[in-house]
């Protein structure tokens, strides 16, 4: 059972170490998904409360979904930054993995300390470490900074909990403006002696044979240092025109943020306060809306902790997937014959991340069009992407899926070909991973199959040998859909008279 949240939840600048009996002298910071020193509550806590502090990374056995291959090449580089920005202020990382419970009550009992400072997570498998920890009398303190607003303080007017985003961010956007930042503490004293540790490289976390990772090499760098000079270069530059830019995958108009925001390299408060300064533009107030919806994905899972595995509409549950491993396939891949969908696939394959645009229109592909189970897409995403978050993953699979949170359930279904007109109408996505196709015409681009023969050896294609013909008529799996979600849903109706 998860314990309850606001039994053990300091509020972010509440912490109420003044009241205790007799200070601990050495208390463990234990980072999880809040890889930074600057706005870190947790942090600054644990210096309160203690003299000398066991700055401390496990690395979770069995490794939680969320951890796949993408993301464990980013937290590498992002362990690696944090060591150095402690070692520049005195300060040592001590990694280990295993159990977290277990281990962390290990590092208790090797260090002296007498208390655990962590940022709460909403997933499902940090909740059971704390309650395992808290069931054994370890006293563990957490700070809600992985959000802007508490979850457990949003509740709808009978006290329930939100479904849907707009009456959710109306919410929000009423409350007081969350905490002001934290600073960067001078020194964080540690123990003379801590706790023997793992060596990173040990962890094998990075590829080696294939060694897979050079695109996200030379896409990304993880780390605080860098997270801050993109949420800045960000700030001052392209958030001006997100109002516009965002829905173009062609061009770099999106933060690119979601990595560090995903390993906490970087606050939302800070994101939010860095907007919030002064009036902001149109740009900036989208900007800040995306970051309630990474809320409520928190939110979400918060709530419901079955998110990443249960339809929350469960008249869903019975859904008639198909189970077409080629198609699975091809789909991640990038060789469905559908230029958009396989521009996407590639661009998440080869740099770790893709659009949100392109994202939905995917997820839409995969779940409609092919009529794949969203927990297929999920999973897929969840390895590949580095900033792979089970809560915001959970909430848009579900959304593209149609069996959770979207207001217009089952019949919204993405045109590929006119979402790639519209969204990318230069072509300039799609030719930039599908190079294949890159001499076709703008008119034709979103849509070989329909250029007339002449056009097509023009641009070097061969439709079925050099470039792949659709896997799906568009128009068929369209209506396939549309006819699976009516009539599950007539089918329970009918079982069920609801
Ligand atoms: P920006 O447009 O600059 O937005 C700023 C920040 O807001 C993002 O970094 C992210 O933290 C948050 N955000 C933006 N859109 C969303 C959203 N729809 N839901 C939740 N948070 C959002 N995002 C993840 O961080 N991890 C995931 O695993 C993930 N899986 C997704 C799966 C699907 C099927 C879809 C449709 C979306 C998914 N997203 C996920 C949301 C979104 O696509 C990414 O957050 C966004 O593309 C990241 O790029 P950015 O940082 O440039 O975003």
């Amino acid at each position: 059972m998860a314990p309850s949240p606001r039994a053990l939840v300091s509020g972010v600048g509440t912490a109420t170490y003044g009241g205790m009996a007799s200070t601990p002298r050495i208390a463990v910071l234990w980072f999880r998904r809040d890889l930074r020193l600057l706005d870190n509550p947790a942090l600054h806590a644990a210096l309160r409360g203690a003299e000398r502090i066991v700055p401390l990374f496990v690395l979770p056995e069995p490794l939680p979904p969320e951890l796949g291959a993408a993301a464990r090449w980013w937290l590498h580089g992002s362990l690696l930054s944090l060591r150095e920005d402690l070692a520049a202020r005195g300060a040592a990382l001590v990694l280990r993995r295993g159990d977290p419970a277990r281990v962390v009550a290990e590092i208790l009992a090797e260090s002296g300390a007498q208390s655990v400072h962590a940022c709460l997570c909403p997933e499902p498998a940090w909740r059971a470490a704390d309650a395992a920890l808290l069931e054994s009398n370890c006293r563990l303190e957490l700070y809600r900074s992985l959000t802007l607003f508490d979850p457990e303080a949003v509740k709808t007017r009978d006290g329930g909990i939100y479904g849907m985003y707009t009456p959710y961010a109306n919410t929000v956007r009423g409350l007081p403006p969350p905490a002001t930042p934290l600073p960067i503490p001078e020194t964080i004293p540690v123990p003379k002696k801590l706790p023997a540790g793992d060596r990173l490289e040990d962890w094998k976390l990075l590829p080696k044979h294939p060694d897979w990772a050079g695109g996200l090499r030379t896409s990304w760098t993880a780390g605080e240092t860098r997270a801050r000079e993109r949420g800045r270069a960000f700030l001052r530059g392209a958030a001006r025109q997100y109002d516009t830019g965002r829905n173009i995958p062609g061009r770099d108009l999106t933060s690119r943020l979601s990595p560090h925001l995903r390993f906490g390299e970087l606050s939302p408060r800070s994101l939010w306060h860095a907007i919030y300064r002064h009036e902001p533009g149109a740009g900036e107030s989208v900007f800040a809306g995306e970051l309630i919806w990474r809320d409520f994905a928190a939110y979400l899972l918060w709530h419901h902790p079955d998110l990443p595995d249960k339809p929350l509409r469960a008249e869903y549950e019975a859904l008639p997937w198909r189970d077409s491993k080629s198609d699975l396939r091809a789909w991640q891949k990038g060789e469905t014959g559908v230029p958009i969908v396989d521009a996407g696939m590639r661009q998440l394959w080869q740099t770790g991340w893709m659009h949100n645009r392109v994202r939905m229109i995917v997820g839409s592909f995969l779940t409609k069009h092919l009529l794949i189970d969203w927990r297929r897409g999920a999973a897929w995403f969840l390895d590949t992407l580095v900033d792979a978050d089970l809560a915001a993953n959970s909430m848009n699979w579900q959304w593209v899926a149609g069996t959770g949170i979207d207001s217009q359930p089952f019949f919204r279904v993405f045109n590929p070909v006119t979402q790639g007109q519209r969204f990318d109408a230069d072509g300039a996505y799609v030719r930039s991973f599908v190079p294949e196709i890159a001499r076709l015409p703008d008119k034709f681009l979103h849509a070989p199959w329909t250029a007339p023969a002449a056009i097509l050896r023009d641009a070097g294609i061969k439709l079925g040998e050099t470039y792949r013909t659709p896997i799906i008529d568009l128009a068929a799996g369209r209506e396939r859909a549309l006819a699976t979600w009516k009539n599950t849903v007539q089918e329970k109706t009918a079982r069920t008279g609801t």
